[in-house]
Order: structure tokens, then C-alpha cells, then sequence
């Protein structure tokens, strides 16, 4: 046939022997809206509190705020080098030394990333093919399994033992296959708080070297560690260095949620096919709110860190003591900024249908158990952020201790 016969659609009748090829990617179904945003949304649209997201409302410091406003007024608003400014990913390699003795060399190791999901996304592109295996502990933070699934690579769940969500080194060993490449690892974790102890990152690293694996690590709740805990960054034990990408950043930390700057610190192996692939799909992180964050990472003193901790420990204690009053029998977490409580007294027959419950009777938004469980799992329980400026989050305790 030649170009001249061919039939031009909803000019022919011919047309309509053509079925349309238009249509989502076999991918889509499981990149839904995630049920943090849902609650997100409609906590907005009755102006409630939410305690939903991990949001992070908290005050931006000065420091950090200043120099990117002024970098801005400098006329710093181009593309960077796609793994970030020079100056910021020099703090970075300070940082990771200065905090865990792990030397990085600023200039090929170090790539700044828009917020660690870019970080992840990267590492995902750079090192693992479809089909390759990843074990995931569960319960997990939503992005990083679909992040993996959106890749089509297949995040295989090892479930982490109840109530403290100690890691059961025998389920974990039973879960590696041929296919495996990497463990993904979030300490101090999201949902639970969750701190890895070093025995458990030594059974994790031990595997790992075994089987010959990459641990992708994410630590972006590396200060939010309360009552004396530590925060053991994996890449320090023997043999890890170069087989983990570390993956952190800013939103947390300086209460930047919104502006988007993360990292990944690894083996200079790795990191240029990484930041080949954070330049696809970002060019570069936001470059003004680079030189903030560096700004932060030169210029905070020790006990910013210390205060941070501190100050969430003080939030911890105020919306622990909140939901025990409210019966929800909430379990005490060691990091991170999530409390993780029992809602079976709340009606509806899913996490979900609790959780819309919960926002209609007190105006308070918080997230199903089940996003962060393979399906059937976490149905009794929900996710309360308490990242929240004083007033809003007592408000919050407030109407939770009167349901
Ligand atoms: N990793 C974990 C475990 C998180 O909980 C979050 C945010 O909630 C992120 C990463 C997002 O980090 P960023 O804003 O740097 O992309």
C-alpha cells in the first residue's frame, strides 16, 4: 500500500476498522495516586490537620534560607552540572566524613540529586535491569517499591518481625534468589522508626557480600534518632563501602521538603552512569536551593543536629501520649518521625475506611497501615506524622484525645 491509499482517520469509513492503539502503559495500574497523597488531598478539602505526609513544617534554617534567596538575587538560576555545584557536593563528602568517616571524593562520587527519589531513581537506572529482584523490608515506604515496580524491576518484601520490626535474618537469607541484585535498606525507616542495630547491618552486609549484591541504603531521617539512639550508616562496615549507594538529603533535615535537593554518595564506579540518568529526566536539582543546603551544611553548628533531634523527641512524647489517651495503643518509635498505632476500635472494615473515618470525626488526616504492606497486611494499623509546628500538631492531640 502505497502513502497515497492510506486511509486517513474519521475521513474514511476505513477508519472505523481500525481499533484505536491509544491507551496507559501496561505499567500503569499499579503508579495510581498513592494513598498518602489521597489523604493528603482530601485533608485539604475539609481544611484539616494532616498528619498524613511527611510534610515537614517546621521552620527553614536562616542560614539555609538566606544564601538561597541570595543566590537567586546573584543571578546562581542556570543549569548546574547535572551531579550538582561543586560547592555543595564538596559539604557533602565533608559531611559523610565528618559524621561516619567514610571518605568521598566531592568530585566523582558525590552527586546532588532533586531530593532522594531522584537519588534512588538514579541508582535504580544506573545498576539494576528489568527483572532483577530487590529485597525490600517490610513495612516499606510506598516510592521505594514503586519506584522499583516503575522500572520493572521486582522488589521482593521480607517482612520484618512484629512488634519491635526486628529483621529476621533466616526470612531475609530465604528470600535471595539467582535474580537478586541489590537490598534496599531505610534506617532510620519510615514507617515505623525503625533503626537498624549493627548486628542486623552486619547479617545485611555478610548477605550481601555473599551473594555479591549492591545495598542501596536510604537515610534521609539520619538526625531524627531520639533517646541516645545512633544512626550506623551501612557503607561503614567492612567490605560496604563500595557496594552501597548511599542516598540522603536536605528535605528533612532543613525542613525543605518542597525544594528538592538530595544525594547519593558512591564508588566512582557507579556514579557517573548515575548522574547520566539524574540528568534525563532533571538536567540538574533546583541550582539556587543547592547553595542553600550548602549554606546549611557549612555553617550549622553540632547542635542544630542535637536541637532537631530534640525537638521532634518533645513532639514524639506529645502525640504518643495522644493516641494512648485516644486508645490507639501506638508503639514508640526509636527514629524517623512516624508513629505507627492500633486503630481496630476505629470503624470501617479497611485502614483506608478507618482513616476517612478518623478525618471526618476529628479533622485530623492520617495514613492507612496497608500502604506500607503487600496487600492484606497493615489493615489495624495507621501512620501519624508528627513533623508538625507545635500549635498545629497540639491542636491535632487535642481532637485525637477527644474521639
Ligand atoms: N525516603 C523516605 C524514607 C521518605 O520517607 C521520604 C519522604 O517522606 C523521602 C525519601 C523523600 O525524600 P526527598 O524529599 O529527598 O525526595
Amino acid at each position: 500500500m502505497t502513502g497515497k491509499d492510506l486511509p486517513l482517520p474519521g475521513t474514511s469509513t476505513e477508519a472505523t476498522r481500525f481499533e484505536s492503539r491509544l491507551g496507559l502503559s501496561a505499567l500503569a495500574p499499579k503508579t495510581l495516586q498513592s494513598e498518602i497523597r489521597a489523604m493528603t488531598t482530601e485533608c485539604d478539602r475539609i481544611g484539616g490537620i494532616n498528619l498524613a505526609q511527611g510534610v515537614c513544617d517546621t521552620p527553614v534554617p536562616e542560614v539555609v534560607e538566606a544564601a538561597a534567596t541570595e543566590a537567586i538575587r546573584e543571578g546562581q538560576n542556570i543549569y548546574t552540572r547535572c551531579d550538582g555545584i561543586a560547592r555543595l557536593r564538596e559539604a557533602i563528602a565533608a559531611k559523610q566524613e565528618r559524621d561516619y568517616g567514610l571518605v568521598y571524593d566531592g568530585d566523582n562520587e558525590v552527586m546532588v540529586a532533586s531530593g532522594a527519589t531522584a537519588g534512588l531513581h538514579a541508582a535504580a537506572m544506573a545498576l539494576l535491569d528489568p527483572g532483577d529482584e530487590v529485597l525490600v523490608f517490610e513495612p516499606f515506604y510506598g516510592y521505594h517499591v514503586h519506584t522499583l515496580d516503575s522500572l520493572r524491576i521486582e522488589p521482593v518484601l521480607v517482612a520484618l518481625a512484629e512488634p519491635d520490626w526486628e529483621l529476621d535474618v533466616d526470612a531475609m537469607r530465604a528470600a535471595v534468589t539467582p535474580r537478586t541484585r541489590a537490598i534496599l535498606l531505610n534506617t532510620p525507616a519510615n514507617p515505623t522508626g525503625k533503626i537498624f542495630t549493627l548486628r542486623e547491618l552486619q547479617a545485611v552486609a555478610q548477605l550481601a557480600i555473599e551473594h555479591d549484591l549492591f545495598l542501596i541504603t536510604d537515610e534521609i531521617y539520619e538526625y531524627f534518632v531520639y533517646d541516645g539512639a545512633r544512626h550506623i550508616c551501612p557503607a561503614t562496615l567492612a567490605g560496604m563501602r563500595d557496594r552501597t549507594i548511599v542516598v540522603s538529603g536536605f528535605s528533612k533535615t532543613f525542613s525543605i521538603t518542597g525544594w528538592r535537593i538530595g544525594y547519593a554518595a558512591a564508588d566512582a564506579r557507579w556514579m557517573p552512569t548515575m548522574a547520566h540518568f539524574h540528568d534525563l529526566t532533571y538536567v540538574c536539582a533546583p541550582a539556587p536551593l543547592q547553595a542553600g543546603a550548602a549554606a546549611g551544611l557549612e555553617q550549622l553548628p553540632p547542635s542544630f543536629y542535637t536541637q532537631l533531634a530534640a525537638d521532634h523527641q518533645s513532639k514524639r512524647g506529645r502525640l504518643l501520649a495522644a493516641l494512648t489517651e485516644a486508645g490507639m495503643e501506638p508503639s514508640m518509635p526509636p527514629g524517623a518521625y512516624y508513629i505507627m498505632a492500633r486503630v481496630e476500635r476505629l470503624p470501617g472494615k479497611t485502614a483506608a475506611e478507618k482513616a476517612r473515618h478518623l478525618l471526618s470525626a476529628t479533622g485530623v488526616a492520617a495514613v492507612a497501615g496497608s500502604a506500607f504492606f503487600r496487600k492484606g497486611r497493615g489493615e489495624n494499623l495507621m501512620r501519624f506524622c508528627f513533623a508538625k509546628r507545635d500549635a498545629e500538631l497540639d491542636e491535632a492531640c487535642e481532637r485525637l484525645r477527644k474521639l
